[in-house]
């Protein structure tokens, strides 16, 4: 006989496991997960800003933060420009914390977890969605799919965030602990390419090189990154982490008869930043406050205006890329640090967009709204 759910959740990543807590909050149970990996790896470092005004992702989650700074570094031209964040707080957090918290949740609530099945195919007939696992057939009222897409999207002005990342010991105490490196830009007339640096001692860090790039070259991106690395003096390399992460402007909704598509290729990734982790606290937090739960809801919704000043933003830098740094050096040191960090977590008041507008270069920004709209 075959196994049947409400809902098939296509991936235990990020959104997949937020979104079953969420379904689990709406006191619905019937539904099922299927994840490729056959064990939770720690191969992602979420990190998110914290503090007052914002949504508490911290509670919500029921995390810890592996560390948290108080102050973020934007180097332009080797000069370095110091930013306090007040009482706001940059962290970061392991994905393997925070992808065991959430399974730990479901499964204690008795949901399936079917682990090391990657899903390929599943075909719809007149009772619902069927998908093939090796040993039996299970029957879907409705799938959720969070898996990635294979091909990017290149309508102008969307790039893709492509980066290679090392968390390192060195053999001097080299590292200011209390400072984030955010950006420390490379020149270059073709990429936006910058060094993250997330200090966790005086000698270990997880040191990032990435490129914000129209191809995918991963043979590039780690031709810098061994280079940046050299000036580390490093004793050893304990863990690595690369990806490709869509900049796009353009969610892709589709949607064909109880199928629904979610996570960092569905809209949860902010495209001027690739960063998902607020949009998924967020999206996940509304499904839970909201009285009665539907499918409608399963959709990341965009927000017009930052999506609007993403576009510009992305439009500048895909065509003038050597103005990157200024750009993001004004952003960060111009305008407040509580309008940026509202406006990078998706929580932006009028005034916020208000103050961007202003404060970004005038010139630079109507060129990228121009190019918008003739390329
Ligand atoms: C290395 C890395 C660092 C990041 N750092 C940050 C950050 O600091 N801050 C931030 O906001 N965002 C960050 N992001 C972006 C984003 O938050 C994450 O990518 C987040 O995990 C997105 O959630 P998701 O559910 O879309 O994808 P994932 O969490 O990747 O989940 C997708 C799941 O689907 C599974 N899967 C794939 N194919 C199949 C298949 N065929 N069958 C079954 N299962 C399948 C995968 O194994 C995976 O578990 C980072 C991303 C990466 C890759």
């Amino acid at each position: 006989m075959k196994q049947k759910y409400d809902i098939g959740i296509i991936g235990a990543g990020l959104s997949g496991l937020t979104l079953g807590n969420s379904l689990l909050s709406k006191k619905i149970k019937n539904f099922i997960l299927f994840e490729k990996n056959t064990h939770l790896k720690n191969d992602k470092t979420y990190s998110f800003w914290s503090g007052p005004g914002l949504f508490d992702i911290k509670k919500s989650f029921s995390v810890k933060p592996k560390k948290e700074w108080s102050q973020i570094e934007i180097k332009v031209k080797n000069k370095s420009y110091k930013i306090n964040l007040g009482n706001y707080r940059y962290g970061c957090y392991s994905s393997e914390s925070i992808l065991g918290e959430l399974h730990k949740k479901i499964t204690k609530e008795g949901v399936k977890v079917e682990r090391g099945h990657s899903i390929k195919h599943f075909k719809k007939n007149h009772d619902g969605w069927e998908v093939k696992l090796k040993t039996k057939k299970i029957l879907l009222k409705n799938v959720i799919d969070s898996r990635p897409n294979k091909i990017f999207d290149d309508k102008y002005p969307s790039l893709k965030q492509v980066f290679v990342g090392s968390e390192i010991i060195s053999n001097q105490n080299i590292f200011n602990e209390n400072v984030v490196t955010l950006m420390d830009f490379f020149e270059s007339n073709k990429n936006v390419i910058f060094t993250y640096i997330l200090p966790f001692s005086k000698n270990k860090a997880l040191i990032e090189t990435t490129f914000f790039s129209s191809e995918i070259n991963f043979k590039q991106v780690e031709k810098i990154h061994n280079l940046t690395l050299k000036k580390f003096d490093i004793k050893e390399i304990t863990r690595t982490e690369q990806a490709v992460l869509p900049m796009s402007p353009y969610i892709d909704r589709k949607m064909v008869e109880q199928y629904f598509r979610i996570g960092n290729f569905a809209g949860a990734s902010r495209p001027a930043s690739g960063y998902a982790f607020t949009r998924i606290a967020l999206w996940a937090n509304q499904i839970k406050t909201k009285k009665e739960f539907c499918y409608d809801m399963i959709h990341h919704k965009e927000n017009y205006l930052t999506n609007w000043l993403d576009k510009i933003f992305l439009s500048v830098l895909r065509s003038n890329p050597k103005k990157a740094p200024e750009i993001f050096k004004v952003f960060f040191t111009k305008v407040p640090i509580s309008s940026v960090i509202r406006f990078l977590s998706d929580q932006s008041r009028l005034v916020d967009y208000l103050v961007i507008i202003l404060k970004l270069p005038k010139l630079v920004m109507l060129r990228g709204l121009i190019n918008l709209y003739v390329k």
